[in-house]
Formats: C-alpha cells, sequence, structure tokens
C-alpha cells in the first residue's frame, strides 16, 4: 500500500469543500521531482493555456521529495495564485504515489496529468478536454512525434505498447505519456501500487470505461534530466503481468492456477500410469528412467498449483470484503416509483 505522507499541504479537498470553496471544473495533477529550472515556464504556460480555455482550475503540484528548489518555488506560486495547491511528500515515493495524492485531492470533475518537465504542451489540454465533452471517460495523449532518443526509449517503448495493449486489450499508442484527462469518478474508483500509473487506461478498463486517444505535441526536455533509465522496460513488463492478471483472474484465482494445477498432475498421472503399466505387464525397468523423475514432478506441481489457487480465493475474499470493496461497477440504477 502506497501511503501518502504530507506536510505543509494547505488544505485538503474535503477540508476545502467543507470550508465552503467551489469545486473547480478542472483539477491539473503535476508531479514534480527535482525540476526547479523548469516550474517557473510551468506555470507561465500553464496559467496562460488554461485562462484561455475559459474555465474554473486547479492545479495540485506534487513534490515527490525533490532535493532542489522545487518546493520552495511552488510553495512561492501558491502563495501568489490561489488556484495552485502543493503537496509535498516527505521523501521520493515514485511518479505513481505523486498522481495517487493528486487524485486525492483532486476536486475538479475531470482530473488532467501532465509533467512538470515541459516536455507535455499544455496547449493540449483543451483538445483532451474536447474529447472527455463528447462523451469519453479517459483520454489518452499520443505523443506521435515523441522527442525522445530512439534505441533507449522509442524502441522499448514501442514493443512494451504493443504488448500492453495485445495483453490487456486495450489498444493505445503511447501508453507512457503522462498527458491523459480523466473523469473524476475514473481515477478516484482506481488505487494504484507501485509503479502502476501508466497503465491506468488498462485498469480503468475494469470498470467499463470508454477510452480515447489523441495525438499530441511532445518537446525534448530542456532543463534537468530524466528520472528513468532502460531499466524500466523490465519493471513495465513485469508490471503487466500484475495488470494482466488481475484484469482476468483478479476475482477468481483458482480458475487460472486450478487449470495449471489440474493440467500438470494429470500429465503427471499418464506418465505414471504409463510406466506403471510397462513395469507391470511388461516387467521393464523403470526406476532409471527420467521419464518417472518428470511424472512425480508434474504431480508435486500440479498439487502446489491448486493449493495456490485455494489460497489466492481466500486472499481474495479478505480483499474484498475487509474494504467492503464491490467487485461490480454500476453505471446507473432505475428503480421503478
Ligand atoms: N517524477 C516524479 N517522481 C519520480 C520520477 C519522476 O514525480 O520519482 C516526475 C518528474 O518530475 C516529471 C515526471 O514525473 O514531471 C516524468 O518524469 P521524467 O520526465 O523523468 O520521465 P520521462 O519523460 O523521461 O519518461
Ligand atoms: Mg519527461
Amino acid at each position: 500500500m502506497v501511503e501518502t505522507v504530507t506536510t505543509r499541504e494547505p488544505m485538503s479537498g474535503a477540508a476545502l469543500r467543507r470550508a465552503g470553496a467551489p469545486a473547480p471544473q478542472l483539477s491539473v495533477v503535476v508531479p514534480v521531482y527535482n525540476e526547479e529550472e523548469s516550474i517557473p515556464h510551468l506555470h507561465q504556460r500553464l496559467t496562460a493555456e488554461l485562462e484561455k480555455l475559459g474555465i474554473t482550475y486547479e492545479i495540485i503540484a506534487v513534490d515527490d521529495g525533490s532535493r532542489d528548489r522545487s518546493f520552495s518555488l511552488l510553495s512561492d506560486l501558491a502563495r501568489h495564485d490561489r488556484r495552485w495547491r502543493v503537496v509535498r511528500f516527505r521523501r521520493n515515493f515514485g511518479q505513481t504515489a505523486a498522481f495517487s495524492a493528486g487524485f486525492d485531492r483532486a476536486r475538479g470533475d475531470v482530473v488532467v496529468t501532465i509533467d512538470a518537465d515541459l516536455q507535455n504542451d499544455p496547449a493540449d489540454i483543451g483538445a483532451l478536454l474536447e474529447k472527455i465533452g463528447e462523451g469519453y471517460d479517459v483520454v489518452s495523449g499520443w505523443r506521435e512525434r515523441r522527442q525522445d532518443p530512439f534505441l533507449n526509449r522509442r524502441l522499448p517503448s514501442m514493443i512494451a505498447n504493443r504488448l500492453i495493449s495485445w495483453a490487456t486489450g486495450v489498444y493505445l499508442h503511447d501508453y507512457g505519456c503522462s498527458l491523459k484527462a480523466y473523469r473524476l469518478d475514473v481515477v478516484r474508483g482506481i488505487r494504484l501500487y507501485g509503479e502502476l500509473h501508466r497503465f491506468i487506461p488498462a485498469i480503468a478498463s475494469w470498470q467499463g470505461v470508454a477510452v480515447a486517444e489523441l495525438p499530441v505535441h511532445h518537446e525534448a526536455r530542456r532543463f534537468g534530466k530524466s528520472k528513468y533509465g532502460i531499466s524500466r522496460t523490465v519493471r513495465v513488463v513485469l508490471d503487466l503481468l500484475t495488470v494482466r492478471f488481475l484484469l482476468s483472474y483478479g476475482t477468481r484465482p483458482m480458475q487460472i492456477f486450478g487449470l495449471l494445477g489440474l493440467l500438470a498432475s494429470s500429465l503427471g498421472v499418464a506418465i505414471g500410469a504409463y510406466l506403471s503399466w510397462i513395469k507391470l505387464v511388461y516387467g521393464a525397468a523403470i526406476a532409471d528412467r527420467p521419464l518417472l523423475l518428470l511424472a512425480v514432478l508434474l504431480i508435486v506441481l500440479g498439487v502446489q498449483f491448486v493449493s495456490l489457487g485455494l489460497i489466492g480465493e481466500l486472499i481474495v475474499r479478505t480483499y474484498y470484503e475487509t474494504q467492503a470493496k464491490p467487485i461490480y461497477v454500476v453505471r446507473e440504477e432505475l428503480n421503478g416509483a
């Protein structure tokens, strides 16, 4: 569980509501980790673009344990511009935790996430909102002309996007793009762990949401440096296994582990039966046959898989029942008068 520890936060969303502050139409969530040079430009560009849209908005900047002047710059902004809210983590918890803290506090009907490093263009927010207006629940930016190095960035990302799309059934060109828009209830219904933020569209698909994709601009990083390296690819693939499992067997682990167990043990029993047959009927020596080892291995494996499935079932029940989590999401409900 990712605990979002904060200090000196001006006011939580609930506290603001209690204080009677009207909810803005849009919440922009910005994760910030050592981005001191970018922050003044970010403020200026966001303000210019959002004011053009003529809507009420708030910007929730989440300082993810920066060690530079990011926090002091952000707190200056919040002092001068009431639309800026700042959350400061005690240490670096990662981008997913930062998004999560932003989502927990967001009050706008629509939540937009954007990077602090100016690689995304705030001018695209208007188009994202238009798409949401058309009825989509999630609109994902697609960095069609991505300005990052090919070999260690674009190529692994291309492969990862194909893989994620195929495995989750939600086809997107660019899962990695931070510039995305969501309806508030979509992000509220999602708990994020580890580094799962890039899978939000796929995780949200469990709720039955309409997902759209929109080409957005992308610029090369001007200040500071990227917080990630090539090792991210491996972690994305591992995360994908988790997401894939949760999406398809999250509430019925027995069906996957049980199936594997049944397959393994049936094969083991079949091989064992064959060996017994040739031993008993033909008197063949089977003690030194590798097949015997395989039979034993498969049966033991089968029993383990089935046990794992049963334990999984128990855990799923605990998971849903301790938190009174529903295993479904209702779109609407009509009760005759
Ligand atoms: N970020 C963060 N915590 C981290 C790493 C990154 O809040 O541990 C922020 C970072 O400040 C930036 C965004 O997440 O606003 C994306 O990071 P980065 O630009 O390094 O990723 P890239 O664009 O290279 O994929
Ligand atoms: Mg970046």
